[in-house]
C-alpha cells in the first residue's frame, strides 16, 4: 500500500487543494474563467460569496485528499451543506476532467434535480449550460461530448450508458448522489460499480475511475460497509433547532389540513417562508389554488403571500421560481411578504430552498409498490418513514430556528411510521433491470452484489416475463430480439411492441402512441371545466381503444401548423408541453428505430383514417400479459391472476367488450385498469399460445372461451 508515486500524487493533490482555495480567493477580485477564457461576471462573484459560506468548503482539501487516496469515498452530509452543487465542481477544478476526454458525472434519482442542479452549477461556474456543464435525462441530452466536463444525469441514464460503454470509460469520476434514496437504478449502479472498479484501477486501459457516494444522514455506515470499508467523511450542516408540533387527533383530510395550516401560519407566525409536502401534481395545484384564495380572504391589509408549486412535470421556468426571494413589504416599514412552496418529495433532500422557516408535513408521499403475485406495480400514496419525517422537519432550520407542523399525532409518528422506507429494489418489478443486466453481460443475477437482494420471486417473475416476450430464450440467454429491446429506453413491453409493429404495418402509429404514453398526461381535465374538456376530447375518442384515442389527438396535433399549435392545444384541452415533448420523444425513438433497422410504415389509408384493427393487433402482441375478460356476472377478471378490475371511468371505451388489454393497473379504492384497448380471443391464441397454455391455466370463464378459440383456430388451420 502507498507506493512512493501514490504518496507523491497525494501530496500534489493536497497542495493543489490548498492552491485551489487560494485561486478561489483570487477569483473574487479578478480572474479569468479557465473554461471560457473570459473574465468572470459580477454575478459569478456575488454567487461565489454565498458558495464560500457553505459547510463543504471547510472540507475541500480533506475531501480531495481522500479521493486521491481511495477509489471510493463515502460522504455523509446534512442536506443543504453544498454536497451536490460544490463537490462535483471541486473534482472538476482539481483536474479530474478534460474536455473531449473524460468528465465527472453526478447522478440524481430525479429528473427535476438533474436539470435544476445542472442549471444552477452552470451559473455558479459562469459557463453555458449544455457546454462545459450539461445534463442527460431520458429523451433529453443537453451535453456536448467535446466540451462537457461536468454532467448531471439521472441514475437510470448512467445505467443506460453502461450498456454501450461497459467500463464507463468516458468518466474519470462518478458521484453517486442521494444514495440514501436507494432508488432501483442507484442500487443497480452500485452493484455494477463494484464490478467495474477493479477493472478501472490506476494504469488500466481506461485509467482510474473514482467514485464518490454521497448520502444525507441516513445509513452512511451501511454504504461504507458495502463498499469494503471505504473511508467515510461527515460534513456537518448548518442547522438550527426546529420545534415539532403534532395534531391532537388524526386529520381526516390532509390536503385541507395542510392548506388551513399554511394560512394560519401566514396569519399568526413571524416572518419566514413555508414549505408544504404533498404527494403529486393534482394535489399540489389544488392546494396552491386554495392557499391563494385563503390569502385573498385575509384582505388587503395582510402582507403579501406568493405560492409556488414544485413537481416533476412542471416546466423548468416555473420550477426555477421556487428559488426567487419572498416579496417585500407592501408599504415602507410594513410586514414583509412570504413565500409558500408546495412540493413533492423532491424538496425533502434533493433540492434545498433557502429561507424556509416553517414546514408542513402531512406524512405522505407517493411510493412504488409491487406485488409479484399479480405482477402489478403501482404508485400509491403511502405513509412516509420516520427518517423522512426528520428530513422534512430539518428543512425548517436552515437559516434560523424553525417550526415543523406534522399533521398526524405523536403516537402515530412513534407507532405507525416505519423507521426507514424499504429500498425501491424490494418494491419494483425487475423486468427492465434484468434485461439491462443481461445486456451488460451479467448472467448470474443470483450472485450479483446487490446491497439488498430483490426477492427471488420477483427475479423469477422478471425472467418469466422476458421469456414470454421473447427477449430471453428458455435457457435464460438473451435473444436478438432481447438485444434490440435493450437498446430502446422503454419498458420491455413497449420496446417489444415497437419492434413488432412493422409486422402489423403500423410502426408509425405505434411510435406515436409510445411517445404519447412516455410524457405526462396529454388530455387536460380541469375540475372547473370538466364538461368542456370531455367535449373536446370526444373529437379524438375511438371507443375501442384509449391508445388510439391518444393517437388521434397526437396525429391531429402533428398536422397543425407550428404557429397555431399553442392556440389549438388551449382550445382542445391538450397539455401543450406534454404533447410537444411527445413529438421530441417520437423523433428520438425514430432515430433509434433507424439504427436498429426497424422500418417506419403506416397503416393510414388514402382517406387519412387508421387501420384500427392493425393497431389493436400490434398492441395486443405485446400486452397480452395484461388481459382482462368480461365475466357473465358483468365484471372484468384479469386473465391468469383472477383479480376483479374495473375499466377506469376516464376510458374511451363505452361498451363492455369481451376482451381487453390494459396498460396500467391502478390500485386505489377500486382496482381500476387504465389505458385500455379492446382485443379478441382469436388474436390472443394466435399470438401467444405459449402464454395462454390451457394446461397450466386456472379454471375460469376466460379459459372456456379460449378453448373455443383454439378449436376455431385448429379448424382454420386444417382448412
Ligand atoms: P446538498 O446537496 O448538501 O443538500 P446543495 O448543494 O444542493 O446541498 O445546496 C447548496 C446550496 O445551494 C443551498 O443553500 C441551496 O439553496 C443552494 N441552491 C441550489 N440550487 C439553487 C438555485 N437554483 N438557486 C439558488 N440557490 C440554489
Ligand atoms: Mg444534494
Amino acid at each position: 500500500m502507498g507506493s512512493s508515486t501514490d504518496r507523491k500524487r497525494k501530496l500534489d493533490l493536497a497542495d493543489d487543494a490548498k492552491k485551489q482555495n487560494k485561486t478561489l480567493d483570487a477569483r473574487q477580485s479578478s480572474g479569468i474563467n479557465p473554461w471560457t477564457g473570459k473574465a468572470y461576471s459580477s454575478r459569478y462573484q456575488s454567487i461565489l460569496q454565498t458558495r464560500l459560506k457553505l459547510p463543504v468548503y471547510k472540507f475541500q482539501s480533506e475531501l480531495l485528499e481522500a479521493v486521491a487516496d481511495n477509489q471510493i469515498v463515502v460522504i455523509e452530509g446534512e442536506t443543504g451543506s453544498g454536497k451536490t452543487t460544490q463537490i462535483p465542481q471541486f473534482l472538476v477544478e482539481i483536474g479530474y476532467a478534460t474536455p473531449g476526454k473524460s468528465c465527472v458525472g453526478c447522478t440524481q434519482p430525479r429528473r427535476v434535480a438533474a436539470t435544476s442542479i445542472a442549471t444552477r452549477v452552470a451559473e455558479e461556474m459562469d459557463v453555458t449550460l449544455g457546454k462545459t456543464v450539461g445534463y442527460t435525462i431520458r429523451f433529453e441530452d443537453i451535453s456536448d461530448p467535446n466540451e462537457t466536463v461536468l454532467k448531471f444525469l439521472t441514475d437510470g441514464m448512467l445505467l443506460r450508458e453502461a450498456m454501450s460503454d461497459p467500463f464507463l470509460s468516458r468518466y474519470s469520476c462518478i458521484v453517486l448522489d442521494e444514495a440514501h434514496e436507494r432508488t432501483l437504478a442507484t442500487d443497480v449502479l452500485m452493484g455494477l460499480l463494484m464490478e467495474v472498479l477493479p477493472k478501472r484501477k490506476k494504469g488500466s486501459k481506461h485509467g482510474e475511475l473514482k467514485v464518490v457516494v454521497m448520502s444525507a444522514t441516513l445509513d452512511a455506515e451501511k454504504f461504507q460497509a458495502y463498499f469494503g470499508g471505504a473511508p467515510l467523511m461527515k460534513v456537518p450542516g448548518r442547522t438550527f433547532p426546529v420545534e415539532v408540533f403534532y395534531t391532537a387527533e388524526p386529520e381526516r383530510n390532509y390536503l385541507e389540513a395542510a392548506t388551513r395550516t399554511a394560512i394560519q401560519i401566514h396569519q399568526c407566525e413571524g416572518p419566514g417562508d413555508i414549505l408544504v409536502f404533498l404527494t403529486g401534481e393534482q394535489e399540489i395545484e389544488q392546494a396552491c389554488e386554495e392557499i391563494r384564495l385563503g390569502a385573498q380572504d385575509m384582505g388587503k391589509d395582510a402582507s403579501e403571500l406568493v405560492v409556488y408549486p414544485l413537481y416533476s412535470s412542471l416546466p423548468p421556468a416555473q420550477q426555477r421560481k421556487i428559488f426567487s426571494a419572498a416579496p417585500g413589504p407592501k408599504v415602507v416599514g410594513g410586514k414583509p411578504g412570504r413565500k409558500v412552496v408546495v412540493s413533492t418529495n423532491i424538496a425533502e433532500t434533493s433540492l434545498t430552498i433557502d429561507g424556509i422557516v416553517y414546514v408542513i408535513d402531512p406524512g405522505f408521499s407517493k411510493q412504488k409498490v409491487y406485488n409479484p403475485r399479480i405482477r402489478v406495480e403501482s404508485l400509491l400514496v403511502s405513509p412516509i418513514s420516520r427518517a423522512s419525517a426528520r428530513q422534512r422537519s430539518g428543512r425548517a432550520g436552515r437559516t434560523r430556528p424553525g417550526k415543523c407542523f406534522r399533521l398526524y399525532t405523536e403516537q402515530s409518528f412513534h407507532n405507525d411510521l416505519q423507521e426507514t422506507t424499504y429500498p425501491e429494489i424490494l418494491r419494483s418489478k425487475m423486468s427492465n433491470v434484468v434485461l439491462t443486466l443481461k445486456k451488460l453481460g451479467i448472467d448470474d443475477l443470483v450472485h450479483f452484489d446487490f446491497m439488498d437482494p430483490p426477492a427471488p420471486e420477483t427475479l423469477m417473475r422478471a425472467l418469466e416475463v422476458l421469456n414470454y416476450l421473447g427477449a430471453l430464450d428458455d435457457e435464460g440467454d438473451m435473444t436478438d430480439l432481447g438485444r434490440q429491446m435493450a437498446e430502446l429506453p422503454l419498458d420491455p413491453q413497449l420496446s417489444k411492441m415497437l419492434i413488432c409493429s412493422p409486422d402489423y404495418n403500423c410502426s408509425d402509429e405505434i411510435v406515436s402512441i409510445v411517445a404519447s404514453m412516455s410524457v405526462p398526461q396529454i388530455f387536460l381535465r380541469p375540475r372547473e371545466n370538466a364538461k368542456a374538456a370531455d367535449e373536446a376530447k370526444a373529437q379524438f375518442v375511438d371507443n375501442t381503444s384509449d391508445h388510439i384515442t391518444l393517437l388521434n389527438a397526437y396525429a391531429t396535433y402533428e398536422e397543425i401548423p407550428q404557429a397555431e399549435r399553442r392556440d389549438w392545444c388551449w382550445n382542445n384541452f391538450i397539455n401543450d408541453r406534454s404533447i410537444s415533448s411527445a413529438e421530441s420523444v417520437k423523433k428520438q425513438l425514430k432515430g433509434i428505430m433507424r439504427r436498429l433497422d426497424i422500418p417506419l410504415v403506416t397503416c393510414r389509408g388514402a382517406n387519412g383514417s387508421f387501420d384500427t384493427n392493425a393497431i389493436r393487433m400490434a398492441l395486443t402482441s405485446a400486452m397480452y400479459m395484461q388481459t382482462a375478460y368480461l365475466q357473465s356476472a358483468g365484471n372484468y377478471l384479469t386473465v391468469k391472476d383472477n383479480q376483479i378490475v374495473y375499466v377506469h371511468p376516464g376510458s374511451s371505451i363505452d361498451s363492455k367488450p369481451q376482451w381487453v388489454v390494459f396498460e396500467e393497473f391502478a390500485l386505489t379504492s377500486k382496482n381500476y385498469i387504465r389505458t385500455v384497448t379492446t382485443t379478441r380471443g382469436e388474436w390472443l391464441v394466435e399470438m401467444a399460445p405459449h402464454y395462454f397454455d390451457l394446461e397450466n391455466f386456472p379454471e375460469c370463464e376466460a379459459k372456456d372461451e379460449l378453448m373455443l378459440e383454439y378449436k376455431k383456430l385448429a379448424r382454420r388451420m386444417t382448412r
